[in-house]
């Protein structure tokens, strides 16, 4: 018998890079076979991030693409037959204030959202085949509260995003499936590090704690939510340094 059948198994998009990798480390030292869904411009380190784990596999496919995301789902069917968690990490940020801004950066930011949504409603399935229950994380941002000028379209995704998280906690508590959203606040990764220096120096001033988080530290929050935590629902928890307390 093969036991890794057996592995509760999670799956996180985005799961090659910055928090998602953080993500795919941890949840595989919980115990899980992680399943890191990328896409092409990040193949080297999804397939980096794989070569650390005890257990998982890869998912290449754009989110913005519905049929990429229907292979996606029979790959996970063939490779894991089941679905314990899903983080959904995966995200862009168009940094354009409103002038600048087109309508096809609008839609390449609100495909994400929709992708998101498309790939929860597509696996719950899997989650229903072994046991009624499940966890789903949302990986959103302090900014889809607070706002934040040059990146209108990315605040609407992220509150969207939310009001997901809360309504889809509502349609799925019968099956004891637990959503929540984790907001973080401005974080080490690549899409922080491509700031330019000034604006990053304005955010770091705007932190109590002085400094930007860890992968790690939004990491460690998603861990408590897939393995332990059985009374938390339909919220969003913010994991910022002190920037904003919801
Ligand atoms: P990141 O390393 O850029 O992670 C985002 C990942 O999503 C990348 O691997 C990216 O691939 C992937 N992705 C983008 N479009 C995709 C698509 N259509 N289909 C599948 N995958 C796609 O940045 P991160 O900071 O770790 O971000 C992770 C999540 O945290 C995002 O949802 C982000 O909005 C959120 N967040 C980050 C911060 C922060 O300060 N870093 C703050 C609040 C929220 P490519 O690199 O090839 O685009």
């Amino acid at each position: 018998m093969n036991m890794s059948q057996d592995k509760p198994v999670a799956i996180i998009t985005g799961g090659g890079t910055g928090i998602g990798a953080a993500c795919s480390r941890i949840l595989s030292r919980d115990g899980f076979r992680v399943g890191i869904n990328y896409i092409d411009p990040v193949e080297e380190q999804s397939r980096q991030v794989l070569s650390e784990l005890e257990d998982g596999f890869l998912l290449k496919a754009d989110l913005s693409n519905p049929d990429e995301i229907e292979t996606m789902i029979a790959e996970i069917r063939e490779k894991a037959r089941r679905v314990d968690v899903l983080v959904n990490g995966a995200g862009i940020s168009i940094n354009k204030d409103i002038n600048s801004m087109t309508l096809d950066d609008f839609d390449l930011q609100r495909a994400i959202v929709r992708g998101s949504w498309y790939l929860t409603k597509r696996i719950l399935r899997l989650f229903m085949l072994r046991k009624n229950s499940g966890r789903i994380i949302n990986i959103s941002s302090v900014v889809g509260h607070t706002g934040n000028s040059g990146q209108i379209p990315y605040t609407m995704e992220k509150a969207a995003l939310d009001a997901f998280t809360k309504s889809l906690c509502k349609e799925l508590a019968g099956r004891n499936i637990l959503v929540n959203s984790v907001a973080p606040g401005f974080i080490d990764t690549p899409m922080t590090q491509n700031l330019p220096d000034e604006v990053k120096s304005r955010i770091l001033g705007s932190i109590p704690l002085g400094r930007l988080g860890s992968p790690e530290e939004i990491a460690d929050l998603v861990s408590f939510l897939a393995c332990r935590a059985s009374y938390i629902s339909g919220t969003v928890i913010h994991v910022n340094g002190g920037l904003y307390g919801g």
